[in-house]
């Protein structure tokens, strides 16, 4: 074993070695002396463990390819592009709603220049960062006042601490609802200090339930919405405007936690959601909903509402810790302009077109990129249309698929699907898939023309990988 240990080539040698790849030699020394020393410390843990034991695998020449694939991957930035082929428009996991052009070049301007941020042009004095947005908010919700924080689940926990703490705030049992990511109603209304009051059933609440425990202690109601569950069969639950209605019979604040919060009403039948507009209108004090779900936008939690809760939800405290930073103020300005042309919308926000797009339309960019896969990988594999759905995401619209058509790739020799999703995770850009019915599949709906060249290419560095025993 001790010559095992010996037969390691110097750290040295194997950086005198990797300047010969120019593009290893471009990066700063101190990165690649420590990568180098990583995978030399990786050969000395499998001597030791036996997972070496020919001398013949530990020469420089023997070790070279593993070890610049490893110097290359550990100095390339973490925090990557990837190819959505998945079909989940909305995949936190991926970074949710994708922007459109205008929002990425209002956020690149915001980052490399100065900017009015906190600055009144008009009088030269200090200004206000909401003032950027809360206009646009108003003019398309329909509500009296806005503002914005750095995700929904902190507009909750805020809107909740402001208005509720100290006192009691009935909830539908069939709203108690965890959101991926641990966000649970319960525990959120813990932290904000007031006090969770269970009605109803799981599966129907009446407004009776709510009627029968307001009292002198309560201090909000709350309407949440289910977002990425549904509650099927023998069902019943308070319409807004009733409940509504009852809060302001007994001077109580009503607050609706939309979740998604879509501006864009889809075409009926389609996705039949409640707009923050409707939600607005049927008489809820404040509204809180994501930025980058159906919105389309940066992350952010959006609150609209009457002015004097929204005035009281500006002056807490809580509000400094939680305020937005300038690039997520540009893109959402940006983002919200494009509703202003509420026809277009649909056209210009990402999210809404990959959301919008039919069956019809997607058949036949799922068979161009069948075309260039087969022209270009057609040995590799075979590569053929099949019907399928896609996914919101994003806890919204739950058990919604939306139909579209796959490209379903089986390699032609033996290669296990799971290895090929794995193999296309290290390539460049990474390339996110899903294996269905024993064979990978893409879903032309997350996937735009404009990057079916990558895909290709993605695919063939994977081939080639798995061809050459690596997995
Ligand atoms: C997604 C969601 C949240 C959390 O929103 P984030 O923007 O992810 O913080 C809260 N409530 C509901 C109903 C949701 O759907």
């Amino acid at each position: 074993m001790q010559n095992l240990y010996r037969q390691l080539p110097s750290v040295d040698a194997v950086l005198q070695r990797l300047d010969d790849a120019t593009d290893i030699s471009a990066l700063p020394r101190t990165l690649v002396r420590g990568l180098v020393n990583d995978f030399l410390d990786s050969c000395r843990d499998d001597i030791r463990n036996g997972r070496v034991t020919e001398p013949a695998s530990l020469t420089l020449d023997a070790l070279a390819p593993a070890l610049t694939a490893f110097v290359r991957a550990g100095a390339r930035p973490h925090f990557r592009r990837v190819l959505n082929a998945t079909g989940v428009v909305i995949h936190t996991n991926l970074g949710r709603s994708i922007l459109a052009p205008e929002a990425s070049v209002a956020v690149a301007e915001a980052c490399a220049h100065y900017s009015n941020l906190e600055f009144d042009l008009a009088t030269g004095e200090r200004g206000s960062r909401y003032s950027h947005v809360e206009d646009l908010l108003c003019r398309l919700t329909g509500a009296e006042a806005a503002l914005v924080v750095n995700n929904n689940a902190a507009a909750v926990l805020i809107v909740l601490e402001t208005l509720a703490k100290g006192g009691e705030v009935p909830v539908s049992r069939g709203q108690l609802v965890e959101i991926g990511g641990s966000f649970r109603i319960p525990e959120i209304m813990a932290k904000s200090g007031a006090t969770l009051v269970e009605v109803g059933a799981t599966n129907r609440t009446h407004l009776r339930d709510y009627e029968r425990v307001i009292n002198e202690s309560t201090s909000a109601l709350l309407r949440v919405h289910t977002s990425n569950f549904r509650i099927v069969g023998f069902t019943s639950d308070v319409p807004t405007s009733e409940l509504a209605e009852l809060g302001h019979r007994h001077g109580l604040p009503v607050i609706e936690d939309l979740g998604s919060g879509s501006l864009y009403r889809f075409p009926s039948g389609e996705l039949d959601e409640p707009t923050v507009q409707s939600v607005v209108a049927a008489g809820v004090d404040v509204v809180t909903f994501s930025g980058d779900k159906v919105l389309g936008g940066p992350q952010a939690g959006i609150i609209v509402g009457r002015k004097e809760h929204i005035a009281r939800i500006k002056a807490n405290p809580m509000n400094r810790a939680m305020r937005i930073d300038k690039m997520t103020l540009a893109a959402l300005e940006a983002t919200l302009r494009l509703y202003l042309d509420m026809d277009d919308a649909p056209r210009r926000v990402p999210t809404l077109r990959m959301i919008s797009a039919s069956a019809q339309e997607l058949k036949p960019r799922a068979a161009r990129l069948r075309r260039r896969l087969q022209r270009e990988l057609g040995d590799a594999a075979d590569f053929a249309l099949i019907p399928g759905q896609s996914r919101v995401g994003g806890g919204s619209f739950p058990e919604r698929d939306l139909p579209t058509t796959l490209v379903r790739i089986v390699p032609t020799t033996d290669i296990a699907p799971e290895a090929l999703r794995h193999a296309l995770l290290d390539t460049n850009p990474p390339l996110v898939a899903r294996t269905q019915d024993d064979a990978l599949c893409l879903d032309p709906r997350t996937i735009d023309d404009a990057e079916f060249s990558m895909v290709a290419s993605a695919l063939a560095q994977a081939f080639a990988r798995l061809a050459h025993g690596g997995n």
